[in-house]
């Protein structure tokens, strides 16, 4: 006999990955206040509440809402001043993720954001590192890491962080870009995305949804910098030449249903794009990016969004969760294993 559950209680219990989540935005208010406390650092909020309201207060569309979203990241990532910090909030993310039952993550962080705050690359990376030991320990979750290179800032900065990434191989699987969405951003990085791959590097980038020059950078991505995986990257529905590419190369796009601050809905644009691809069979992952600035919140709930709002049966919702196990950057023993179990809650759940 099959257990009963609600939708979100079958989500919440089954064991998932999470393909496209930033370190950095994962603070929640708790740990917010309670860093910048520490740090003596001012923020202007004074309630949880007031973290997603300030993105919401100057939003006027679609590509507006990513400048206040960033605006409002900076406000958060800023109390990350000391080594320290990257430690507790890694420890608190894994914590997080045990509650969830997120088993593994390949998880992305920004070193330029903490070398402009003052933090040592090294010193950032290893406290990553520590508590990469410590969390698989304590809370049972793997995680591999994604080192994003900042797309708004000089390539030949990234390159340099390429360099002294070196030494720290065990811990960081692959390279992405993200932030604001510089105009023909592909081309710019170019050259330390090649040496990237020449390093053996897995390779992603954002292409944040409804940009202006949305295909061209999704094209470009494909082109200039052979990603493997595209993080959103939801325009690709619109073109079926690009279809065909992704569908060819078996590149997984990590989509993110739930965007709007206070808002615990898929925006309808999003969601049609999510089914059409899904519909087509190309390889989409369901992800929560920033799960303390969105109003759906952590994993688990931003996929009873997404089914909700897309009408979709748990057995769709499954085929999101293979996704993100197939395509995770992992050897195929360690990928089947977690497959498994995923087939053993079926079986017992479904
Ligand atoms: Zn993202």
């Amino acid at each position: 006999m099959t257990e009963q559950k609600s939708d979100y209680e079958f989500l919440l219990a089954a064991p998932k990955a999470e393909l496209h989540v930033h370190l950095e935005g994962t603070i929640e208010p708790e740990l917010l206040f309670l860093l910048a406390e520490r740090n003596g650092i001012e923020i202007p909020y004074r309630t949880p509440e007031d973290v997603l309201n300030f993105q919401v207060e100057k939003k006027t569309s679609s590509t507006e809402n990513l400048k206040n979203f960033l605006e409002c990241l900076d406000i958060s990532r800023g109390v990350l001043v000391k080594a320290i910090d990257y430690y507790d909030l890694t420890m608190h993310f894994l914590k997080q993720c045990q509650k969830e039952h997120i088993v593994y993550a390949e998880v992305m962080f920004d070193p330029q954001q903490a070398m402009r705050q003052g933090v040592e690359f090294e010193a950032a990376v290893e406290a990553i590192g520590q508590a990469q030991k410590d969390g698989l320990k304590e809370f049972e979750v793997e995680t591999q890491w994604i080192m994003c290179f900042q797309r708004d800032h000089s390539p030949l900065e990234a390159e340099k962080i390429l360099k002294q990434a070196e030494p720290f191989r065990d811990l960081i699987i692959g390279i992405g870009l993200d932030n604001a969405e510089v105009s023909g951003f592909p081309n710019l990085f170019s050259e330390v995305f090649r040496q990237a791959k020449l390093a053996g590097y897995h390779l992603t980038s954002h292409c944040d949804v409804n940009q202006p020059d949305a295909f061209d950078h999704i094209r470009g991505c494909i082109e200039q910098l052979s990603v493997h995986r595209i993080d959103h990257g939801l325009n690709v529905a619109q073109d079926e030449a690009l279809v065909d590419t992704v569908l060819n190369k078996n590149i997984c796009l990590t989509a993110c249903p739930t965007y709007y601050a206070t808002e615990n809905s898929c925006p309808p644009d999003r969601m049609k794009m999510i089914k059409t691809l899904f519909r087509a069979g190309v390889m989409v992952s369901l992800n929560s990016d920033d799960p303390a600035q969105f109003g759906s919140g952590w994993l688990s709930n931003t996929l009873a969004v997404a089914q909700r709002s897309g009408g979709f049966t748990r057995q769709e919702m499954l085929r999101f969760m293979k996704n993100a196990f197939q395509s995770a950057w992992l050897p195929e023993n360690r990928k089947k294993v977690y497959l498994d179990s995923l087939s053993e809650f079926e079986r017992r759940v479904v």
